[in-house]
């Protein structure tokens, strides 16, 4: 027997931003699964900025996607058919063939639900972007209680996590920047940051140095750009960066030109590491265990923008690089 379906396809590889034809619905049959397989109904599909690198033709730490091929991401789901020993018709599993209404995949991890947590959080708040704020900032920062952390696209999925994290953690201030009022007015209202600011309302560095007077200790950079220049003005000596991601260029066509103040990495004994998530899986269950923890308890919060539909899923990921969502942007399928 086989089961209806619906992918998103790649299309047309974008230049600059992308647009409605870059991607395409497919819809297809499924067979039953082979041994080894199950077959999945998607619940929850993840959007995420490195999805955009993967639509550029180009060699990265992962291989770009294919045109005329399904899209792929994080996924989380409800097991429909098994043919693998020990998993059953229910279950739910975590997988990296989204973009999709049901999946035929070898390759899953078997989820456990947690009371009061929804499924969607293994792709937020106790997934991939989790780890990613908590290795960037406990490994690669090397923070230490009593730093001053500073981190941008503080409002989103990984920079939100690293401020609470930062914050549950001993830091001595945490400040955040993100691209409106009302994520500005979240940080400091729901999330406990000590203080945030729009980077669109004028002069960055000035912002920033007003927020964190004693200047900072540690930089999480998910931004790039101006956002890395003003951070090292305002670095204090021995200070890390972090180095997540430059999303102000992704969907640039020309790359703007580099900070011009790379002197301070001498005068200031400054450091900065970048870090890709896959390396760092060997600390997933420490970060399930204390984010989990916080989670259960209420100190972390894990908000989440949620668009409904496959069909949603294209405006969501744009929306998404547009900066729409406050926490992990997902879509309900
Ligand atoms: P987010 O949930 O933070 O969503 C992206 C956000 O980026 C938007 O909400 C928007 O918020 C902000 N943004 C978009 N354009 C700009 C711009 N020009 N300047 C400043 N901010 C902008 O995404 P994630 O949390 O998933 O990812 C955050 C960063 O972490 C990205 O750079 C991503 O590539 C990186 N990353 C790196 C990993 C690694 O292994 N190194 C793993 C996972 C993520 P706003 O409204 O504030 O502008």
């Amino acid at each position: 027997m086989t089961t209806s379906a619906r992918e998103i396809h790649l299309a047309a590889r974008p230049k600059g931003w992308p647009t409605d034809e870059t991607f395409r619905f497919v819809d297809t049959e499924l067979p039953a699964p082979a041994p080894g397989q199950v077959l999945v109904r998607n619940t929850f599909m993840s959007v995420d900025p490195y999805m955009r690198g993967r639509m550029n033709d180009v060699k990265s730490y992962v291989p770009p996607f294919q045109l005329d091929q399904p899209l792929e991401g994080g996924a989380v789901g409800e097991v429909v058919e098994s043919a693998v020993d020990g998993v059953s018709a229910g279950d739910l599993v975590l997988h990296n063939l989204g973009w999709r209404s049901h999946s035929l995949t070898s390759e899953f991890t078997p989820l456990k639900e947690v009371p009061g947590v929804s499924p969607s959080h293994f792709l937020g708040a106790l997934g991939m972007p989790a780890l990613t704020a908590y290795v960037g900032l406990l490994d690669i920062a090397q923070f230490k209680a009593g730093d001053t952390v500073f981190v941008s696209g503080a409002a989103g999925a990984v920079g939100s996590l690293v401020g609470q994290i930062a914050r549950l953690k001993g830091a001595k201030r945490v400040v955040g920047s993100a691209g409106s009022a009302a994520k500005v007015d979240h940080l400091t209202g729901k999330l406990g940051f000590d203080a945030a600011f729009n980077y669109k309302d004028g002069d960055l560095r000035e912002q920033l140095a007003a927020a964190a007077p004693e200047g900072i200790d540690v930089y999480f950079d998910n931004v790039g750009g101006d956002h890395l220049q003003a951070a090292l003005d305002v670095l204090n000596r021995h200070g890390r960066i972090a180095a997540c991601g430059s999303i102000s260029a992704y969907n640039e066509k020309d790359l703007p030109p580099g900070p011009n103040n790379m002197h301070y990495f001498v005068t200031k004994r400054l450091s900065m590491r970048g870090f890709i998530i896959l390396d760092h899986y060997d600390r997933l269950s420490a970060m399930i265990g204390e984010v989990g923890q916080w989670l259960s308890t209420g100190q972390l919060v894990a908000e989440e923008t949620v668009a409904e539909g496959l069909d949603n899923a294209p405006a969501a990921f744009l929306g998404m690089l547009r900066g729409e969502n406050t926490g992990k942007m997902v879509v309900r399928l």
